[in-house]
């Protein structure tokens, strides 16, 4: 397999994407020894030294308060950010800076509005409106809002493209709908959805429209004069830009009439103990110091997209994305999800032959230097919609190349390969459900004398290793050897929530033992059965008090595991270890249960 980048000579006109490749430093960097595909660019992208050296300047040379200051220096670091306001307002075309309110991001955007809106206009009986496309951060909020007000939450179903029903769009629109929220693309599937009209339809029933521009402002140019909804939101760090900024574009006759979100400095006229008036737009919606660096970042990332030019720029993603879904479709056991007439830079899959765990996909994709995304994107209804629960996701930025995509592909063709292989050698699937019931379970034998024997011989072996692929090849091989979870302990009881996998986890006090637990799991991930092996052989058949007693933080820390494998989010193994820390305290009874 080549990891060698050939400048293309296939790139047309003034758009070089290995000049503009040239312009990240980071692209230049490896992972795992090889050099690094970064195609996860729709969790964020990376920084053009444009931006990176915009932020050191300002550190360097123009860092003040802002609004405040009498002296040259806050004064010019007021002039930089309100001017990174005019060019924000520009790149999105907005009737007026003051509609520019600089949040963290996207999120915290839509929790602006929802919480504002909600106190302001919502109550019992209306309806808000979102999509079945939604990212968590446009759905969570208004469920908050929604229940502070007794309003009810409607959802604009889709079709098993990940197109959104927009004949059922219409018919759950009425006189109760006060509020319409949707993303412009969806970042799990990539869809591409028709704002302008799902915009002038809530305009026909008097509600307002919000539009979550995450997955778009980085892609396609924005105008949301001509896109025609209330409010627009999107953040920094998708478009080149820094992490911590993001931006909320209202209309300014909406923005005047919601009350402020956070209450502070900056953002009031006047303040006495009776009565505060609030400051006009955009101060009233930014309480405190905010992002100033962040700002003037923004502002360059969105000079040099500009410098740029969407018309190039989209034109190469809409490339990358049609040769992505060729070559990816043509691989066998590999299924695309999300097949959307309208899509942007994101493809989403899942390996069904053999059936591979995407976070297992991800990992391996991970050690060959490949970035990709794994898991349900924040979009679980999403998942629940497709009868899926993850998919592994690519996602493009401008800087991303034919030849990435080719690698990426080889690689996905190995890593089937290979695991065919390995099944067939194994004689069947490696997570195949033992036919045994649950009378003939049999749990693993204690691995030590203690936890903290069984844990000094892991932590042994593993120093041995060294290196993070060859751990995490020892891990695979441990869970190689699990004993078998009988099919009928997998169910939603013994199901460990939180995990990127499926995972089922049991215990049972140890028979003839004072206080030892068993403890026997399984998973449809490769890793996170290497893990449960992990958890097994310092727990399993160890004494309740002592696996209370036992850091198992400190002992993950010191098998180099906490660093590649972040606990909770990634994987569940905080999950799992909770669920084991409960069963001890359980048996070892109240009296030797440690104080809350
Ligand atoms: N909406 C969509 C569609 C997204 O893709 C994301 C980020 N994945 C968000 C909202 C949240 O953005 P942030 O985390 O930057 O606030």
């Amino acid at each position: 397999m080549s990891t060698v980048f050939v400048p293309s000579s296939a790139s047309p006109g003034v758009f070089d994407v290995h000049e503009i490749r040239a312009d990240f430093p980071i692209l230049h960097t490896t992972a795992h020894g090889k050099p690094l595909v970064y195609l996860d660019n729709g969790a964020t992208t990376q920084k053009p030294h444009a931006v990176i050296d915009r932020l050191s300047r300002y550190y360097e040379a123009g860092n003040a308060n802002i609004h405040r200051g009498v002296y040259e220096l806050s004064q010019k670091a007021t002039a930089a950010y309100e001017e990174a306001r005019h060019r924000t307002a520009r790149f999105i075309n907005a009737a007026e800076d003051a509609e520019i309110i600089f949040t963290r991001g996207t999120t915290e955007a839509i929790n602006l509005v929802a919480a504002t809106f909600g106190r302001a206009f919502l109550k019992a009986g209306d309806e808000i409106i979102l999509s079945a496309l939604e990212h968590h951060s446009n759905i969570v909020p208004w469920q908050i809002a929604a229940e502070l007000a007794g309003a009810t939450i409607r959802v604009i179903p889709m079709n098993d493209r990940g197109e959104l029903l927009l004949e059922e769009y219409a018919k759950l629109l009425s006189g109760r709908t006060k509020m319409v929220a949707v993303n412009h693309v969806s970042n799990a599937l990539g869809t591409i959805n028709d704002v302008e009209r799902i915009a002038r339809l809530a305009h026909e029933v008097g509600a307002q429209v919000l539009i979550d521009g995450a997955q778009w402002v980085a892609h396609q140019r924005t105008d949301v004069q001509a896109i025609g909804c209330d409010f627009y939101c999107f953040s920094g760090h998708k478009l080149y830009g820094p992490t911590g900024i993001g931006v909320l574009w209202g209309r300014r006759e909406l923005l005047d009439k919601l009350p402020p979100y956070q209450g502070g400095g900056d953002m009031i006229e006047s303040v006495t103990f009776a009565k505060t008036t609030y400051a006009p737009l955009p101060n009233k919606f930014e309480a405190g110091t905010p992002d100033i660096a962040g700002a003037i970042g923004l502002a360059a990332a969105i000079d040099y997209v500009q410098s740029i030019g969407f018309e190039d720029l989209t034109r190469h993603e809409d490339g990358l994305l049609a040769h992505a879904t060729k070559k990816l479709a043509a691989v066998p056991g590999l299924r695309i999800v999300g097949t959307a007439a309208h899509k942007a830079g994101v493809i989403s899959f899942v390996v069904e032959s053999p059936a591979m765990s995407p976070l297992d996909v991800g990992m391996r994709l991970d050690r060959l230097g490949i970035a990709v995304r794994t898991g349900h994107h924040c979009c679980q209804p999403i998942m629940d919609r497709l009868g899926i629960s993850a998919t592994t996701r690519a996602s493009f930025a401008m800087y991303n190349t034919i030849e990435e995509i080719d690698v990426m592909t080889a690689a996905l063709q190995q890593i089937i390969a290979d695991e065919a292989a390995k099944r067939a050698k194994t004689n069947g699937s490696a997570t195949a459900p033992s036919s045994s019931g649950a009378a003939e379970v049999e749990f693993p034998e204690p691995a030590a004398s203690s936890p903290q024997a069984a844990a000094e011989e892991l932590i042994e072996t593993f120093d041995f290793l060294g290196e993070w692929s060859e751990r995490y090849q020892e891990i695979i091989s441990m869970g190689e050897h699990l004993l078998p979870l009988p099919i009928a302990f997998k169910t939603e009881a013994t199901r460990v929530k939180g995990c990127q996998s499926t995972v089922h986890l049991i215990t049972r006090q140890r028979p003839g033992s004072a206080d030892a637990v068993d403890i026997l799991a399984d998973s449809d991930a490769d890793i996170v059965r290497g893990l449960i092996a992990v958890l097994q052989k310092v727990f399993s058949g160890q004494s309740a008090r002592q696996i209370m007693a036992f850091d198992v933080e400190g002992f993950l820390r010191r098998m180099g595991l906490d660093e590649h494998l972040s606990m909770g989010r990634r994987n569940g193994l905080a999950g799992m270890i909770q669920r084991i820390r409960t069963s001890a305290a359980a048996i070892a009874g109240p009296e030797n249960r440690p104080a809350p």
